[in-house]
């Protein structure tokens, strides 16, 4: 594989670790869909790991007001299925620091752990496994901006846009690849449940 894959390279490793399966899911939201997709399942394999982080490091490294503070820049996860690329993209990079937010339970919000704290204009990339709805990126992003930090961009393995996707603005966006599903917003609209395919449930 190159220092940076292709889209369907990326596909290809989904498809294999199980982390990109075809059926009819519905999600926790009730949103029912044509793919399910963890990239949590192709990141347990250290060289795929590697592979797709090093590839999104590139595309960092290519930006070159990015390029310019790496030694200062710190590597942000909004939830833990970020963290092994975040680490990846960091190592790849040789940037300052990786650290992540977490919370208690969706009703909760986004924080960090104690004493952690931002420094005033610290330049920051978000990084994660996926790019769906972007709730938790976005956020994360104001969580930062609120805390006196600098978000420059967003890096994430795989961008899935949906019609409920979060606008960004003039962030620069890094993905390797992006995927295309079918989503309905419910078992009422959705081609599948007409069509009489099984359905499972997924928890993400
Ligand atoms: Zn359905």
């Amino acid at each position: 594989m190159h220092l940076l894959p292709t889209q369907e390279e990326v596909v290809r490793v989904l498809r294999e670790t199980g982390a990109l399966r075809d059926g009819h899911f519905e999600y926790p939201s009730g949103m029912h869909s044509n793919e399910y997709l963890q990239v949590p399942l192709a990141m347990r394999y250290y060289q795929h790991a590697r592979t797709l982080s090093v590839g999104l490091s590139r595309l960092l490294r290519a930006n070159t007001e990015i390029r310019a503070i790496i030694p200062e820049l710190s590597i942000v996860a909004p939830a833990t299925g970020g963290l092994p690329v975040a680490y990846g993209v960091c190592e790849a990079l040789r940037a300052r620091q990786v650290y992540w937010a977490e919370r208690e339970d969706e009703t909760r919000p986004m924080r960090f752990r104690q004493y952690l704290e931002q420094h005033p204009g610290e330049q920051v990339v978000l990084v994660d496994d996926i790019l769906r709805s972007g709730n938790k990126l976005s956020q994360m992003k104001r969580l930062l901006e609120s805390r006196g930090a600098n978000v420059i961009g967003m890096a994430v393995v795989i961008y899935q846009p949906t019609p409920k996707t979060c606008d960004f603005g003039s962030l620069p966006l890094y993905y390797l690849a992006k995927l295309d599903a079918s989503y309905y917003s419910d078992a009422a609209h959705c081609d599948l449940c007409e069509a009489g395919v099984p359905l499972e449930k997924v928890w993400v």
